[in-house]
């Protein structure tokens, strides 16, 4: 039966060895759909209408406080998913509730045979999967409803090591991170839980209800290749590039920091924008990534 192991922790193991699975919704407290999908797996394994055979599965709601507050995260710069970095684990707890939880989730984590942790985006974009390539994360991720995958192996978004699905990696485990799309999509929650329930079956923790059938996908693969910060002297854009990984070319101008213009120097996709209300100085406007083969 699913306990709760800590607050917005639930574990359940199975009667056999098998895979740790960890499914996390609401690493940023905002996003709806993560934490309703979550919320939607909980009572069915602790009710029993679900079972673990095999292995183990560990449901969290990441950013508690957060949720409460219907916020991304307490305070702007603390967020969760920037803290599973090695500094910050190594080091002391800090003194507020992210630095803590990043504590409490990291060994569960370090554990993992698997993470999913599931996040929705504040504008309109198409879904897609933010982790890292290659064929045994594949067998996992196929089963979500998209075929855009942004990988970051250079640490372009964060700087550094940093999010969960990045210290899942850097513990020998797969780190998958899912972006559901528009968070005002609802639609979203009921297909993303089914995926999920997929992916367990597929893994082998529980038995499915009916024939397993894997989607068959050709993925269009993605790097991140800059980071385009705002700077003291503005921005604004040469176009409507509010387009979800939306194209540019080689030489393209996308837009002007005061006089100088943003090129693009080689062909890409504008990926991850930042509404205008939420801009700010230093922090990024939008970012570049590169077609991968
Ligand atoms: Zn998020």
């Amino acid at each position: 039966m699913l306990k709760e192991i800590g607050s917005g922790i639930w574990q359940v193991e199975g009667p056999k060895p098998g895979p740790h699975i960890v499914v996390i919704g609401g690493t940023h407290g905002d996003e709806r759909t993560g934490i309703e999908v979550v919320k939607s797996l909980q009572p069915m394994f602790a009710g029993g209408e679900k079972r673990v055979e095999k292995g183990k599965l560990t449901l969290i709601l990441g950013n508690e406080e957060a949720i409460r507050l219907v916020k991304r995260a307490t305070l702007p710069e603390h967020n969760l998913n920037r803290l599973f970095s090695d500094g910050h684990l190594a080091g002391p707890v800090l003194d507020f509730y992210e630095s803590r939880r990043a504590h409490q989730l990291a060994p569960i984590l370090s554990t993992a045979d698997i993470s999913i942790d599931i996040h929705s985006t504040a504008l309109p974009s198409m879904p897609f999967l933010a982790n890292l390539f290659g064929a045994k994360r594949e067998k996992v991720y196929r089963w979500f409803g998209t075929d855009i995958v942004l990988a970051d192996p250079d640490f372009i978004l964060g700087g550094h090591r940093a999010s969960t699905d990045e210290y899942v990696e850097s513990c020998g485990g797969i780190g998958i991170c899912f972006e559901t799309g528009w968070e005002k999509d609802t639609s979203t929650r009921a297909v993303v839980t089914e995926s999920i329930l997929n992916i367990l079956a597929d893994q082998g923790l529980m038995k499915p209800d009916g024939p397993l059938r894997p989607p068959k996908r050709k993925y269009r693969k993605y790097q991140f290749s800059k980071r385009v910060p705002l700077t003291k002297a503005g921005f604004r854009y040469a176009g409507d590039y509010s387009g979800s990984f939306q194209d540019v070319k080689k030489g393209e101008i996308i837009g002007y920091h005061g006089d100088v213009p943003e090129i693009a120097e080689e062909d890409s996709a504008i990926v991850l924008q930042k509404s205008r209300e939420k801009w700010a100085i230093g922090d990024e406007l939008f970012f570049l990534a590169r077609r991968v083969k």
